[in-house]
């Protein structure tokens, strides 16, 4: 029985945030102004909804973790500290940490092509990112949208990321190129974030379960997305930000 065993603490890294890194930046037609770290916080805060209302889940975005404001400034280096030592404390306080997922979005400087789909990125295990990728692509799949979109491969090797070098397993999930119109879509609308939070949701309970999530799926009914209805997600004005102090 699922109920009676201990939860799995899930921690949901949303890429990027800070006054000195805002990730991918991309102006659409209409002159508006897209930011990596927006689009994640928000795919991020519904891949831990879902999880939340699974129940096997104890689950927190990684800033919430280590009670550190997303807005405030920190090295990779040091987050990567900081989350090691907040993993041996819940350890030692009983709940260790079963699994970091980190959101990003990813973006091309090539004008020619537009590339297009997901990529789960991993460092030693090989394995849960192909399961991971399997499984968000099934996930759309099944609700009529392509998640793979166009690239040779969905899952790619890269230890030099600090949240792939943690003390226990993590992996980073592209969720699209912003430069790619379906893939904007996807990012950008209510419906599509559902999509892709629910998809990574999913295979987070694949791999840490065996087992789908325990509430409904979204129905395929509801996809593909309708282009004549579409409507991104109006981005949040910038914040003013004060100067970086150079020391
Ligand atoms: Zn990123």
């Amino acid at each position: 029985m699922a109920d009676s065993q201990p939860k799995k603490l899930i921690l949901i890294d949303a890429g990027h945030g800070g006054p000195n890194d805002e990730g991918a930046v991309f102006t659409d037609q209409s002159g508006q102004v897209w930011r990596e770290c927006d689009l994640t916080i928000q795919i991020a805060r519904r891949v831990l909804n879902l999880l939340q209302a699974d129940g096997r889940f104890m689950v927190m975005t990684t800033n919430e973790a280590l009670d550190f404001p997303r807005d405030a400034a920190c090295a990779a280096r040091d987050r990567r500290e900081m989350l090691g030592e907040y993993a041996m404390n819940a350890a030692a306080a009983g709940q260790p940490v079963s699994f970091l997922i980190s959101i990003h979005v990813n973006s091309t400087e090539k004008r020619s092509s537009k590339p297009s789909g997901i990529v789960v990125c991993y460092n030693a295990d090989a394995a849960s990112a192909q399961q991971m990728k399997d499984s968000i692509i099934q996930n759309g799949a099944a609700a009529g949208e392509d998640l793979a979109g166009n690239r040779a491969s969905n899952v790619v090797r890269r230890p030099e990321l600090s949240m792939l070098n943690l003390p226990f397993p993590s992996l980073l999930v592209e969720c699209g190129f912003i430069q790619n119109p379906h893939d904007f879509a996807l990012l950008t609308s209510e419906r599509g974030q559902a999509l892709l939070a629910q998809s990574i949701a999913e295979g987070l309970s694949k791999l840490m379960w065996g087992t789908p999530l325990q509430q409904g799926r979204l129905l395929a009914a509801d996809w593909p997305l309708d282009w004549s209805k579409f409507v991104p997600i109006p981005a949040p004005e910038p914040q003013i930000r004060p100067p970086l102090q150079k020391h």
